[in-house]
């Protein structure tokens, strides 16, 4: 059966969507509308191959699904006969807990532990949220999934999602490991499986989603086992404004010597460190990489640090797994640059990993494997794609077979 599926990412003030035509996975339309609330807010889209920009004030997430509706059932423009030729509706929610180890189809009970997730990620389920009421409004008939970038990683074992501190904090306020980017973990992972020619189920692979926030997963037998983000997106490795690990005694630290605030050390660590704080120049690797190529010792130093923090959890995963079938770079940096896939792979023959250098180089956004012919372990690039992994879990739940 053939249906429409509108994928939904909501921001504080901006709505992603993408049409797609399910089963056969044809996008139709896709858009940002940004700066919601805002004196001037900006809507681009695309229907089929053709491009459009709608500048208006929008007010609210209300107003902005109402647009985005509309641009999508403007005839004129090729797009939807109807409102009610969309079929159903994918939402992307950041913060499930442990209430949801799968994608779930939306109720009100759904809806409210959405809710009860917010003092969990503050900055991200409050405008899902505000999605999903918005598009159940507008849309009432049309059922609803919710797609949890933490569902995946509710498969870790207690050792590794614990964090060694008193247990009652578990306890009382679920402090642990969660682990994010696991649409795009997923996804990748199924790719690497059919490319393997084996049963996602019997497949174990190291996936680095490495984009301006950055995560990396262990999967064993095609479940995560293991990922470096935590509690929040904070944790692992080094991103475009984030630390990734370094010693929490720097909080205390900076609160005693600077006077620093909590919020502002929070902001510190979120917005102003990874590679725009090594480096002083731009979260953005494309930047950090030109400058560290023109001779900028800070750029070269935030770029030999990201790599060697992907190399390390490499070898900690290599470990817990123990026989990896590939390494998977996915994501804008894992998918573009080669510079950082070589210098992770480097000198890491010894543990499986032999990178075809001459193959690798250039590559940018396309499925390729670039291991050596004799490498024991594979090394692939898989462009992800988080919104037609909501659009098929969205049709595989709510399609009537
Ligand atoms: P994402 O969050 O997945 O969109 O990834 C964004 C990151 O990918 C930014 O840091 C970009 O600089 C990086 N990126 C995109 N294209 C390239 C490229 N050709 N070389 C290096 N980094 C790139």
């Amino acid at each position: 059966m053939s249906l429409k599926v509108l994928v939904l990412n909501s921001g504080s003030s901006s709505i992603k969507f993408e049409l797609f035509e399910m089963p056969s996975e044809k996008r139709q339309a896709r858009g940002l509308l940004e700066k919601i609330g805002e004196e001037q807010s900006k809507l681009t889209y695309t229907i089929g191959d053709s491009k459009y920009t709608i500048d208006q004030k929008v007010a609210d997430h209300g107003q902005g699904l109402r647009l985005i509706i509309d641009a999508l059932t403007d005839q004129s423009k090729g797009g939807l006969k109807d409102i009610s030729e969309i079929g159903a509706v994918g939402h992307r929610v950041v913060h499930g807990g442990e209430a949801f180890s799968e994608t779930v189809i939306i109720d009100d009970k759904v809806q409210k532990a959405v809710e009860e997730h917010i003092q969990l990620a503050p900055l991200h389920n409050p405008p899902n949220l505000l999605g999903i009421k918005v598009a159940r409004e507008l849309l009432p008939n049309v059922p609803q999934v919710a797609v949890f970038d933490t569902a995946y990683h509710q498969t870790m074992p207690a050792y590794a999602f614990t964090y060694p501190i008193p247990y009652e904090l578990y306890e009382q306020l679920r402090v642990r490991r969660y682990g994010f980017h696991g649409t795009s973990h997923r996804y990748v992972a199924a790719r690497a499986a059919k490319i393997l020619g084996r049963k996602l189920e019997e497949t174990n692979l190291i996936t680095a989603h490495l984009g301006n926030g950055a995560s990396m997963t262990a999967i064993q037998n095609g479940k995560s086992i293991d990922t470096t983000m935590g509690l929040t997106p904070l944790e692992g490795l080094i991103m475009g404004t984030r630390c990734g690990d370094i010693d929490p005694a720097i909080i205390a630290f900076l609160a005693r010597v600077k006077d620093m605030p909590v919020a502002q050390i929070d902001n510190l660590l979120n917005k102003k460190s990874g590679m725009l704080g090594v480096s002083g120049l731009s979260n953005d690797m494309r930047s950090v990489e030109q400058a560290a190529n023109e001779g900028n010792t800070r750029a070269a130093l935030a770029l030999e640090m990201y790599c060697y923090r992907i190399k390390k959890y490499v070898g900690a995963y290599t470990a817990a797994i123990g026989n990896v079938h590939a390494l998977v770079f996915t994501a804008g940096v894992g998918e573009n640059s080669d510079v950082v896939r070589e210098r992770v792979c480097s000198n890491l023959q010894n543990i499986g990993y032999k990178i075809d250098v001459e193959k690798n180089r250039g590559v940018r956004g396309k499925e390729l494997d670039i291991a050596t012919a004799d490498s024991p372990i594979r090394i692939l690039i898989i462009p992800t794609n988080e919104e037609l992994m909501i659009a098929q879990d969205t049709y595989a739940l709510t399609a009537k077979k």
